[in-house]
């Protein structure tokens, strides 16, 4: 390894010799005594061989995003790095290679260009952008943070702006996946939801959902990303979509646990959705549904709403029953069916209809670094018919392993009869930005935290648990049970009160929740 580079970042200009492992890349100056620079390869977002229309001078350009110096945020840095020897093509290429390896996990023995070439352009991620989520700027972010991002890293998209609820439910449900490295969404919670509730309506589900989701967060519930960030023990709050897009660089999958909830109405119809955050019926699900109207307060429509509603509490009656985890139970993991990074589905799907998906590709060309897009015009987009009955949808998914919810209840689980001020059960440690409602759930430790207040707790210990979520301190408040479960059912026996899925309104009825172990998968760094 002989190759010389003139590396150039900022003002720091040295002679140096590279050298690429899996872990880092170094670059040891020849020239100024004991200069030696180290960059984390997981920092690497891309590398790009430039050159000029000649085809002269070819240099390397990369892109690195290191820590600031107190850990709170990630800075872009850009190396050049201008060979100095006589085969400066080939001395460019092979160190460019030799970091796509190592930064983008590629096989060894893809060594020539042309075979990367291909398989980086066919690597492209669905992007589904909610224009109307949180504060309104998923449209802004995308085309000004998220593709830049995605251009340094090569990495083409087609995009899809959703045009209003169940949009991306039904488009998941029918497209052909096999064209995507994964599928992405910029919005909140919600539209993750949608994504995984369409994923599981299709008859390939069990592949379908395998592709790894990334979230890039713009809603007013982003509690995913905050959980993923959390669990990676990364900086969030300075620079969510930078946080959240190197995830989805980097792209190493991970499964992540979900929840199956099986709803039963009076006329004995049923309903299964897929959980990937809460399941809330009495005083906490009140809140998020009836606050919605103060929308226009933001973040502190919460706590008004919830002085309110203490004010004039109201209890519910209910039977709640759960099959308890054992104490040390880590829940029951289960091995990875797929690894690789490319998706194939063997089963034939519906292609989507022409006016569903409005395609634009991001040159993932490599030696041009493409100028950014020019913002997408409204009269591009093609507004397909939202109105859809989400009842009317067939679900898939693995056959449960408990008793339905018309039977008796099992006998090793628990059952309480009674009034309550809530039951909120949740699946991951963050369920907002700033709502650490689980401290101690990890997003594949298979289990669900049940979290219960009864009827008798006072109006002081409800006012100091609605006051201490952001700290997680709340389940130390005495009137508050967290209980790990696999799986529990609920049956409230008055038909007031919300009952909450995801932060979402359905009708108050009966359900019954179970845990689906590491079932979906999220790309993490
Ligand atoms: P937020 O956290 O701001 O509510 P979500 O991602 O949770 O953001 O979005 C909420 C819901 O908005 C999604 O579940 C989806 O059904 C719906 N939605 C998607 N696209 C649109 C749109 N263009 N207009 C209105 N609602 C939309
Ligand atoms: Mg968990």
């Amino acid at each position: 390894m002989d190759e010389l580079f003139h590396y150039e970042a900022k003002k720091t200009k040295h002679l140096v010799r590279v050298e690429v492992t899996d872990e880092k890349i170094t670059f040891l100056a020849v020239n100024a005594a004991a200069w030696v620079f180290e960059a984390d390869i997981k920092d690497i977002v891309g590398c790009h061989l430039m050159k000029n229309v000649s085809l002269n001078d070819p240099y390397l350009r990369i892109f690195y995003y290191p820590f600031d110096d107190r850990r709170t945020r990630r800075r872009q840095i850009i190396v050049d790095l201008k060979p100095a020897g006589d085969k400066a093509y080939d001395d460019c290429l092979k160190i460019k290679l030799m970091i796509l390896r190592a930064s983008c996990g590629f096989p060894r023995d893809w060594s020539d260009y042309d075979t990367l070439k291909t398989i980086e352009n066919l690597q492209k991620l669905i992007i589904l952008i909610n224009p109307k989520s949180g504060k309104g700027n998923a449209r802004k972010t995308f085309t000004s943070k998220v593709v830049p991002l995605l251009s340094e890293a090569n990495i083409g998209c087609d995009a899809v702006f959703t045009t209003g609820p169940n949009h991306a439910r039904r488009l998941l449900k029918t497209m052909d996946l096999t064209v995507y490295r994964g599928i992405v969404v910029i919005s909140g919670d919600g539209l993750l939801f949608e994504v995984i509730n369409g994923l599981l309506e299709r008859e390939d589900w069990e592949t379908a959902i395998q592709v790894p989701l990334g979230i890039i967060p713009q809603g007013s519930g982003n509690g995913i990303a905050r959980t993923l960030a959390d669990a990676q023990n990364e900086p969030y709050h300075l620079d969510p979509v930078l946080t959240s897009t190197l995830n989805i660089i980097r792209a190493r999958p991970k499964a992540v646990d979900l929840m199956r909830v099986l709803q039963r109405f009076p006329d004995e119809s049923e309903k299964t959705y897929y959980a990937v955050l809460s399941v809330g019926y009495g005083l906490l699900a009140d809140i998020d549904i009836e606050s919605e109207r103060l929308r226009s307060l933001g973040e502190s429509r919460f706590t008004i709403w919830a002085v309110l509603r203490l004010i004039g509490l109201k209890t519910y009656r209910m039977k709640v029953s759960y099959l308890q985890a054992e104490p040390g139970d880590k829940g029951e993991t289960q091995p990875q069916r797929l690894s690789p990074r490319l998706f194939r589905s063997t089963t034939e799907v519906e292609k989507p209809r022409n006016d569903e998906l409005m395609r634009r590709t991001i040159s993932a060309d490599t030696n041009i670094i493409s100028d950014p897009l020019e913002p997408f015009a409204d009269n591009q987009i093609e507004y397909g018919d939202l109105a859809e009955d989400f009842v009317a949808a067939d679900t898939f998914g693995p056959s449960s392993k408990y008793s339905p919810l018309t039977g008796e209840i099992p006998s090793d689980w628990v059952t309480i009869e009674g009034d309550f001020v809530l039951v909120y059960a949740v699946l991951q440690r963050f369920i907002g930005t700033d709502n650490m409602f689980a401290p101690k759930s990890k997003m594949d430790d298979g289990l669900i935290y049940l979290l219960l207040i009864r009827g008798d707790a006072s109006r002081g210990q409800l006012f100091q648990f609605l006051t201490s979520f952001e700290s997680g301190t709340h389940v130390d408040v005495p009137c508050c049970e967290m209980i790990p479960v696999k799986a529990f059912r609920l049956e409230p026996q008055t038909s007031e009160g919300n009952l909450t899925i995801d932060g979402e309104k359905v009708p108050t009825a009966p359900v019954q929740v179970e845990i689906l172990p590491s079932f979906y998968r999220v790309f993490m760094r």
